[in-house]
C-alpha cells in the first residue's frame, strides 16, 4: 500500500498543484483499496469532508494512472496516521506552515515563492482593471496615501491573485525587511483549525502578530465559517490597530457577500474598494500581444499570422485565464506539428474554446433542458411550488444557470419568476453541497452540462 500511495501522492502533487497537495493530500494516508473502496486515512473530520468534496477524483484519477483503480473513496477517521502526527516531534520553531507565503527576513525556510510571472511589470493595464492597478501599486509603493484595508474584488480569471502576489513581491524589494504573508482565505481556515486541533492557537496567532502586511486571498471563502469568521476579524482588528497595511481580495463586493457578519463586512469597506471589470476588447488584445511578446523572447521562430490575435480577442470573452490557457495552446501546437499559426489552424485547434465561448446558453435552454431531465413541467421551474421533486430540479437549474451563464444572481432571479438574489445564492449553495455528498446529483449535473454544452 505504501508504495502505490507514494507513487499516487506524486500524480496527486502534479495534478492539485503543490499548495493544495500540501493542504490537503499530504496528510491522509491509503490503508487499502477493498472491492472497488480506496480507504484513505484522515486525521480529522474537517479535512476528510473538504477532501471528499473536492479531491475524490482526483484521488481515484492519481490510482487509476499508477495502476490501482478503485470506483469510490471512503475515509477511515481512526487509523494510525492521527498516531503519527501525535508522536512527530513537534516542529515548534515553525509554527508557517509551508503553503503560506511569507517573505522577508530571508531566514524562513518554509517561504513559499510568490509566483514569479505575478509582478506588475507583466500585468497588463487597460481601462477595466486601471483603478485596481493603481491602488495595488500605491500599497506597495507605501506612499503617503494608504488604503487600509485594500479590497480588490473582481470575477474569476481577472487578476486579483496576479495584483496581489505583485503587491506582496513588490514590498519585499522595496523593505526587505518587511514581513508579508500572503495566502488565500481557505488557507487561513485550515491553519487556524489545524492550530485549534493541535492546540496551538497561540503560535497561529503569534505568526500574525509579526506580520507587517497581511494579504488574504478570495476572502468570500470564509463567510458562514463562524469560528473562521471570529478569528479573522480579530486578527484583522488586531492588525489594523497597529497600523499594519492589509489587502483583502474576493469575488465580490463587500456588501454582497452573503454570510459574513455585519461587522466584519463594515470593517472590510472601511479603507479602499476597487474592483476589477470584466475585459474589454482593448484589454483583451493587450493582454495577448504581451504574452506574446514573452513567447516570442525564447521562440524567436515562432510564426503568426496577422489577425490571429485579433481574432482571439473578440471571440474569448470570458477571462484573462481561458484567454492565457488559450494562447499556450496554440504555441504548444504550432511548435509541435513545427506550423505557422494561421486562422485556420487556430480555428481548429481551439475549436472547443471557441465553441463553448461562442455559445450563448439562455436561461430558459437550462431550465427547459432540467424539466425534461427530472420530468417536470417549465412552468414548475418558475412557479411557487415546494415539494422536494419540483424545488430540487428548480435548484439544479439554478446552479447550472450561474455556472453556465455569465447572469448576474439578480437576474436569473427574474428568470426564476421574480426570486429574489438570495433565494438563488441559497439553491445555487445547497447544489454545491450536494455535488459533494450525492452521487447521483453529480451524476445528473455531469450530463445535463454536457447536454447543454453539446
Ligand atoms: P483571479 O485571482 O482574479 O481569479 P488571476 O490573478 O489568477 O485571477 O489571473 C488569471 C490569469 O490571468 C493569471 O495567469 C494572470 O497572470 C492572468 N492575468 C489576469 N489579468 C491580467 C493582466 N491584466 N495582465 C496580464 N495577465 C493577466
Ligand atoms: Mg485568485
Amino acid at each position: 500500500m505504501k508504495k502505490i500511495w507514494g507513487q499516487a501522492r506524486e500524480e496527486l502533487e502534479r495534478i492539485v498543484g503543490a499548495d493544495n497537495f500540501a493542504t490537503w493530500i499530504a496528510p491522509l494516508d491509503l490503508t487499502g483499496i477493498d472491492d472497488g473502496t480506496a480507504v484513505i486515512a484522515c486525521p480529522t473530520r474537517f479535512l476528510s469532508d473538504w477532501v471528499s468534496r473536492h479531491y475524490s477524483n482526483d484521488i481515484l484519477k492519481a490510482l487509476d494512472i499508477v495502476g490501482h483503480p478503485a470506483q469510490r473513496v471512503s475515509f477511515d477517521l481512526t487509523t494510525q496516521k492521527t498516531a503519527r502526527i501525535r508522536t512527530a516531534p513537534a516542529p515548534r520553531h515553525q509554527p508557517v506552515p509551508v503553503t503560506l507565503r511569507m517573505t522577508g527576513r530571508g531566514d524562513d525556510d518554509l517561504a513559499a515563492p510568490l509566483d514569479s510571472r505575478f509582478t506588475f511589470d507583466n500585468f497588463v493595464v487597460g481601462k477595466p482593471n486601471e483603478l485596481a492597478h493603481a491602488a495595488a501599486r500605491r500599497v506597495a509603493e507605501g506612499g503617503p496615501v494608504t488604503f487600509n484595508p485594500l479590497f480588490l474584488y473582481g470575477g474569476v480569471g481577472l487578476g486579483k491573485t496576479h495584483l496581489m502576489h505583485a503587491i506582496a513581491r513588490e514590498i519585499q524589494i522595496r523593505q526587505p525587511e518587511a514581513r508579508v504573508l500572503y495566502l488565500s482565505a481557505e488557507q487561513f481556515m485550515y491553519r487556524f483549525v489545524q492550530a485549534l486541533r493541535e492546540r496551538t492557537i497561540m503560535d497561529f496567532k503569534e505568526m500574525f502578530r509579526t506580520v507587517s502586511t497581511l494579504m488574504v486571498d478570495d476572502v468570500q471563502f470564509i463567510a458562514g465559517k463562524d469560528s473562521t469568521q471570529e478569528e479573522f476579524f480579530h486578527t484583522f482588528n488586531a492588525l489594523v490597530d497597529q497600523g499594519k497595511q492589509i489587502v483583502i481580495s474576493a469575488d465580490r463586493a463587500p456588501g454582497e457577500i452573503k454570510d459574513m457578519e455585519e461587522r466584519i463586512r463594515s470593517r472590510l469597506s472601511c479603507g479602499l474598494i476597487v474592483d476589477l471589470h470584466p475585459t474589454d476588447y482593448e484589454l483583451r488584445l493587450s493582454i495577448l500581444q504581451s504574452k506574446t511578446e514573452q513567447f516570442r523572447a525564447t521562440h524567436p521562430d515562432l510564426v503568426m499570422a496577422p489577425g490571429v490575435l485579433e481574432f482571439l480577442a473578440a471571440r474569448i470573452t470570458s477571462n484573462v485565464r481561458v484567454l492565457e490557457g488559450a494562447l499556450q495552446r496554440l504555441f504548444a501546437f504550432a511548435s509541435l506539428m513545427g506550423r505557422e499559426i494561421s486562422l485556420d489552424m487556430t480555428q481548429e485547434c481551439l475549436a472547443d474554446i471557441l465553441r463553448s465561448s461562442d455559445r450563448k446558453l439562455t436561461i430558459e435552454e437550462i431550465q427547459r433542458k432540467v424539466a425534461e431531465h427530472y420530468n417536470i413541467r417549465l412552468s414548475d421551474m418558475i412557479g411557487p411550488k415546494r415539494v422536494r421533486t419540483v424545488a430540487r430540479p428548480r435548484q439544479i437549474a439554478m446552479y447550472l444557470s450561474k455556472q453556465m451563464t455569465s447572469r448576474s444572481l439578480p437576474e436569473i432571479g427574474r428568470r426564476f419568476g421574480g426570486r429574489d438574489h438570495t433565494t438563488i445564492m441559497h439553491g445555487v449553495r445547497k447544489i454545491e453541497e450536494l455535488r459533494g455528498t450525492d452521487r447521483s446529483i453529480a451524476e445528473d449535473l455531469d450530463m445535463l452540462r454536457r447536454l447543454l454544452e453539446a
